[in-house]
C-alpha cells in the first residue's frame, strides 16, 4: 500500500514538473481610449511582453497577463497613457494551482463525474461521447471528421430525431482556442440535455424533431489536451512551425485570410499558418461541411458574453445586418432570462477589433451560411479562462435556453 502511494506521489510530480509555470504572474486590467493604446498593446504582445486574455476593446477593461518585472517595467508607461492599470489577479499560478487540485480531487474521489460536473480532458470525453452515441443509437450518430496533427480524432455528434419531418440543419463547434475550457463543456452539456431530455418531450423533443444538430465538441484536440498536461493558458493547435509550435485556428480560415488582425510570426499566439486552410482542423470542417445545405453555424469561445455576427475581416455592415442582429436578439434575450447573463450584440471588428481567418467570415463568405456567429461565452471578467467548475451547469443551462430559443426561431 505504502509503495503504491509513493508510485503515484511520484507519477503526480513527474506530470507536474513537466507543466509550464507562472510563478508571479499577475493579470491586470487597462482601459485603452485611443486607437494608440490599442497599438501600444497589440505590439506588446506580438513582441511576447504581455499576454492579453479577453477581447480587446477601445474604451472597455483589457486583461492583461504579465510577471512582476514587467509589471514593474510597464505600469509607468501605462499610467503615463492613462490607460488605468489595475490587479484583477495578484498570483495567476494560484488560480491554476487551485483549479488542478480541484480537478485532482473530483477524480480521484471514486464518485465518477459527469460532463456538467467537471472539465473532461480529451480521452474523458472521447469516451463519454462513445458511450452516448451508445446509449442513444436512434438519436445520435459519431464519427471522426479528420485527425490532428498529434493523430486525435475530431470528432463530430450528429443529434437528430427519425421524426419523418424535413430537418433544418446547425453545425456547431466548441473549443477552437484550447485553453477557453468552458466551450467544450458547454458542449458537452448541449449534448447531454438534448439526448437525456429527449424521451421526456417538451424542448429537447421539438428541436430533434425539426433539427439535425451537427456538433463538433472539441475542434483543437491536441491544443486541449495539452493544456491539460503542459500549459493552462496554450491558445493555437500543436503542429510545429519551425521555432515555434501552432497555428491559431482561428485565424487559417480561407476567407479574406492574412487581411488583418493576424500575425505572420509562428511564435504569435495569433499565428495565421503558412496558407489559409493549412491546418488539418480547419480542413476536416471545410470537408465536412462544404455542400451541405446548413440554416446556420455557430461557433463557441470564451470570454466576455459577445453574440458576433460578421465581419471579423472588415468594419463593414455584413449583408442583412439588422436580420442578423434581429436573430442574435432572441437567443441572447433567452439566455439573459436564466441567470441574468447580458449578451452585446454586433460586428466583431466594428465592436472590438478588424481579425480575418475566422472561421465565422469562411462559413458566411464560402459556404454562404448567412446566419453565422462566433459566441464568447460568459464570464465578463475575472477569472477568465480559469472558471470554477459549477460554472459549467449555469452557463451550460442558460445556453441551452438560448440555443433552444434561437433554433425554434427558424
Ligand atoms: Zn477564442
Amino acid at each position: 500500500m505504502q509503495l503504491r502511494c509513493f508510485v503515484f506521489f511520484i507519477a503526480f510530480v513527474l506530470i507536474n514538473a513537466s507543466k509550464k509555470r507562472y510563478d508571479g504572474n499577475l493579470l491586470l486590467s487597462v482601459i485603452p481610449s485611443e486607437e494608440e493604446h490599442l497599438e501600444f498593446l497589440f505590439d506588446l504582445e506580438s513582441r511576447s511582453e504581455i499576454s492579453i486574455w479577453n477581447e480587446i476593446r477601445r474604451n472597455g477593461s483589457v486583461h492583461v497577463m504579465l510577471d512582476k518585472i514587467k509589471q514593474a517595467q510597464l505600469t509607468p508607461l501605462f499610467q503615463s497613457r492613462h490607460m488605468e492599470p489595475t490587479v484583477l489577479i495578484n498570483d495567476v499560478q494560484t488560480l491554476f494551482d487551485d483549479e488542478e487540485r480541484t480537478l485532482r480531487v473530483q477524480a480521484r474521489d471514486g464518485f465518477p463525474r459527469s460532463i456538467v460536473d467537471t472539465f473532461y480532458t480529451y480521452e474523458q470525453y472521447s469516451s463519454w461521447l462513445n458511450q452516448m452515441a451508445a446509449a442513444y443509437p436512434n438519436l445520435a450518430q459519431l464519427m471522426s471528421i479528420g485527425k490532428t496533427y498529434e493523430n486525435r480524432n475530431i470528432w463530430l455528434i450528429k443529434l437528430t430525431a427519425n421524426s419523418g419531418k424535413p430537418k433544418k440543419t446547425i453545425l456547431f463547434d466548441f473549443g477552437i482556442h484550447a485553453r477557453e475550457w468552458i466551450s467544450p463543456s458547454t458542449g458537452g452539456y448541449l449534448i447531454n440535455e438534448f439526448l437525456t431530455k429527449y424521451a421526456a418531450g417538451g424542448d429537447a423533443k421539438t428541436i430533434l424533431d425539426n433539427w439535425e444538430l451537427h456538433i463538433i465538441p472539441i475542434l483543437n484536440p491536441d491544443g486541449y489536451a495539452y493544456t491539460h498536461s503542459r500549459d493552462r493558458m496554450w491558445r493555437k493547435n500543436r503542429k510545429p512551425n519551425g521555432v515555434c509550435t501552432g497555428v491559431d485556428l482561428n485565424r487559417n480560415f480561407g476567407y479574406k485570410w492574412n487581411t488583418g488582425g493576424s500575425s505572420g510570426d509562428p511564435c504569435s499566439d495569433t499565428y495565421h499558418g503558412g496558407s489559409a486552410m493549412s491546418e488539418n482542423e480547419a480542413k476536416a470542417l471545410e470537408n465536412y461541411a462544404t455542400g451541405k445545405p446548413w440554416t446556420t453555424y455557430l461557433t463557441f469561445h470564451s470570454y466576455g458574453q459577445w453574440w458576433f455576427t460578421n465581419w471579423g475581416y472588415s468594419k463593414e455592415d455584413p449583408p442583412s445586418y439588422q436580420l442578423l442582429k434581429q436573430k442574435a436578439q432572441i437567443g441572447a434575450n433567452a439566455i439573459q432570462s436564466v441567470h441574468g447573463r447580458k449578451y452585446t450584440i454586433g460586428s466583431s471588428s466594428q465592436l472590438l477589433y478588424v481579425a480575418s481567418g475566422g472561421s465565422e467570415d469562411w462559413t458566411r463568405g464560402v459556404l454562404g451560411i448567412i446566419y453565422s456567429y462566433c459566441l464568447e461565452l460568459p464570464p465578463t471578467g475575472s477569472p477568465g479562462f480559469v472558471v470554477p467548475t459549477s460554472e459549467i451547469k449555469k452557463t451550460g443551462s442558460e445556453t441551452y435556453t438560448g440555443m433552444v430559443a434561437y433554433l425554434k426561431s427558424f
